[in-house]
């Protein structure tokens, strides 16, 4: 990467550039059409949305981010056979960077209509152009590429943006008002002041302190479906459970609403590497996950409103209608409940105050870039606690895993024991409970207490990630339908002529780790999902 623009080739040691063999070339001649190019030509820019899909023909064109701006930086230069842009150009968000011509030459455009269109039909050619493009992000979020966040480290609303950004995969590099000289050039040069932070910039534009649906509406996330808007099945929840739903749903010809408070994905979206789920054998990332299953129920017409969070749920005239927070709502004849779990904050004193800063609820690539090189501690005795350690390792200087149990085995799958076993900077504490958190203006230390011997030890962590048990999302049902003594809902009620995934209230089903009584599991989600649409069209079946 450099500053200025290079014409040389950018090497693809990951695979995140192919080349596009003849054959391929050929077959997309015929649904775009040719253009020369000269030094200079922008083919698309950044922010730009609905932007045509472009081959390199001839010559050379590069991803240029900041295009014209002092802070000009190249990200990629591709030549004959290559192809530009990346995941935005498939999910509808505003582009990131511009594409720039650099030398005369010829590039191929494609409508990216007609681009979905071959994606979803050309099993071969969908795949080459999905795996690049999710390289592609993978590459711009570890480039820090994308929104410029400008805030303080102790301001809630900046930790709130950076959640909502790293949650919905977006590329983003946060400029920390304390320790980031270019903070405040940055905040000058936009006339903002301290007190006005968090600001965000996307593709030039300064929003102050935006709310996650004027973030999601600035850059092109799905916005909430219009008010009252109705459909054959809304989902509620778009983790694995519910986009599983939507996938089927949709392919089965239905008309599908999806919500999700946050971001598609849920959990398993902040899972660095699930490694259970059948067909990857060398596992695969929750982001990825999240993202191929967006695109494919997307590809099957499911439409997807984020942010949007449902706030309640009553029958309306032989329908339910789900109210939203914003005050629009929906109805729908069914609905599947797929709103998963939240982790357990931690109850100890002072977390309120480092929650802002340094305790975190997810490892994921935005997390490990923000902690590379610390020592961290990671509090929990699960697999999300022993994936997190695993991959945490990678990045950060020490990893320390504390553990209220006296064998790591008790609740983690064994193939995580072995392997934590294995990486030298990892220390597994047994026994062991946080009791004190240590600093001022971050995280220094914790206090660890055996639960045994009343012994205290002080490790030292700059941040703290916490998986610590889980609680249903369940709140905003106010009663309708009956869960269990934990909040959970309950399906299948024996003698209520229930199916096995519907609730106590008809054509209401819940599916995944809400569901009273389910495995917690990625792949048992997913199967739930699929399996709650058989039932819902028996449900609208007539007897
Ligand atoms: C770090 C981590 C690692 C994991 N690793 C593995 C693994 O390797 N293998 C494995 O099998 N399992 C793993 N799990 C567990 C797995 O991710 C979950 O079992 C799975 O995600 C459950 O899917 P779900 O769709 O039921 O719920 P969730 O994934 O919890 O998704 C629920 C969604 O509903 C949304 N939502 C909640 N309330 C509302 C509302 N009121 N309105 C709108 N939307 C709402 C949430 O924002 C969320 O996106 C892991 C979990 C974590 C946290």
């Amino acid at each position: 990467m450099s500053t200025k623009p290079s014409s040389e080739e950018t090497p693809d040691p990951q695979g995140a550039f192919p080349r596009l063999s003849d054959a391929q070339i050929a077959a997309l001649d015929a649904q775009g059409r040719r253009r020369s190019t000269q030094p200079g030509d922008v083919l698309f820019a950044e922010g730009d949305r609905e932007c045509d899909f472009f081959v390199v023909l001839a010559g050379k064109a590069a991803s240029v981010e900041g295009h014209g701006t002092p802070e000009e930086r190249v990200i990629a230069v591709h030549g004959p056979g290559r192809f530009l842009g990346e995941l935005s150009l498939l999910t509808g968000e505003g582009a990131w960077y511009s594409a720039v011509a650099l030398v005369a030459g010829e590039v191929l455009a494609v409508p990216v209509a007609r681009l979905r269109e071959l994606v979803a039909g050309d099993p071969a050619f969908g795949d080459l152009i999905l795996r690049a493009y999710l390289l592609r992000r993978s590459i711009l979020i570890g480039l820090g590429a994308g929104l410029r966040i400008v805030g303080s480290k102790y301001s809630p609303d900046t930790r709130r943006v950076r959640d909502f950004a790293a949650r919905n995969r977006l590329p983003y590099r946060w400029l920390d008002l304390e320790a980031d000289p270019s903070a405040e050039a940055v905040a000058a040069q936009f006339g903002v002041t301290p007190q006005d932070t968090p600001v965000v910039i996307v593709h030039g534009r300064l929003l102050r302190n935006p709310s996650n649906s004027e973030l999601a509406a600035a850059i092109g996330l799905p916005a909430p479906s219009e008010p009252q808007a109705s459909c054959d099945l809304l989902v509620v929840g778009s983790g694995p459970a519910g986009l599983s739903a939507a996938v089927y749903g949709a392919s089965e010809g239905m008309r599908v609403i999806v919500l999700d408070a946050t971001a598609a994905g849920g959990q398993a979206g902040t899972s660095s590497r699930i490694e259970n789920y059948l067909g990857f054998p060398s596992g695969i990332s929750g982001a990825e996950l999240a993202e191929r299953a967006l695109l494919q129920a997307q590809k099957f017409g499911a439409r997807f409103a984020v942010p949007a969070e449902a706030t309640s749920i009553e029958q309306d005239d032989g329908h339910y209608r789900v109210r939203l927070g914003d005050g629009t709502s929906l109805t729908s004849a069914l609905v599947v409940l797929a709103t998963g779990v939240r982790y357990r904050r931690l109850d100890v004193p002072r977390a309120d105050y480092f929650e802002k800063m340094s305790i975190y609820y997810a490892a994921s690539q935005a997390e490990a870039l923000l902690c590379s090189g610390d020592p961290v501690a990671i509090i929990g005795g699960g697999n999300s606690a022993g994936q997190a350690a695993v991959f945490l390792s990678a990045h950060a200087a020490q990893v320390t895993l504390i553990v209220r149990e006296g064998d790591l085995g008790e609740h983690m799958s064994r193939y995580l024991v072995d392997r934590i076993a294995r990486i030298p900077n990892v220390h597994v504490m047994t026994n062991a409970e946080v009791r004190e958190l240590h600093g001022e203006a971050a995280l220094q230390a914790v206090t660890v207490v055996s639960n045994r011997t009343g012994t205290r030890h002080t490790v030292a962590a700059r941040a703290l990630f916490v998986f610590i048990g889980m609680a249903p999302c369940t709140g905003w049902l106010g009663g309708l339908v009956d869960l269990d003594d934990h909040g959970f809902i309950r399906t299948g009620s024996p003698g209520a002529e229930c199916s096995l995934l519907e609730t106590s209230q008809p054509g209401i089903f819940a599916v995944g780790d809400v569901r009273a009584g389910s495995a917690k599991r990625v792949a048992t989600a997913v199967g739930e999902g699929a399996m709650a649409i058989r039932l819902a069209f028996e449900r609208t079946r007539p007897t």
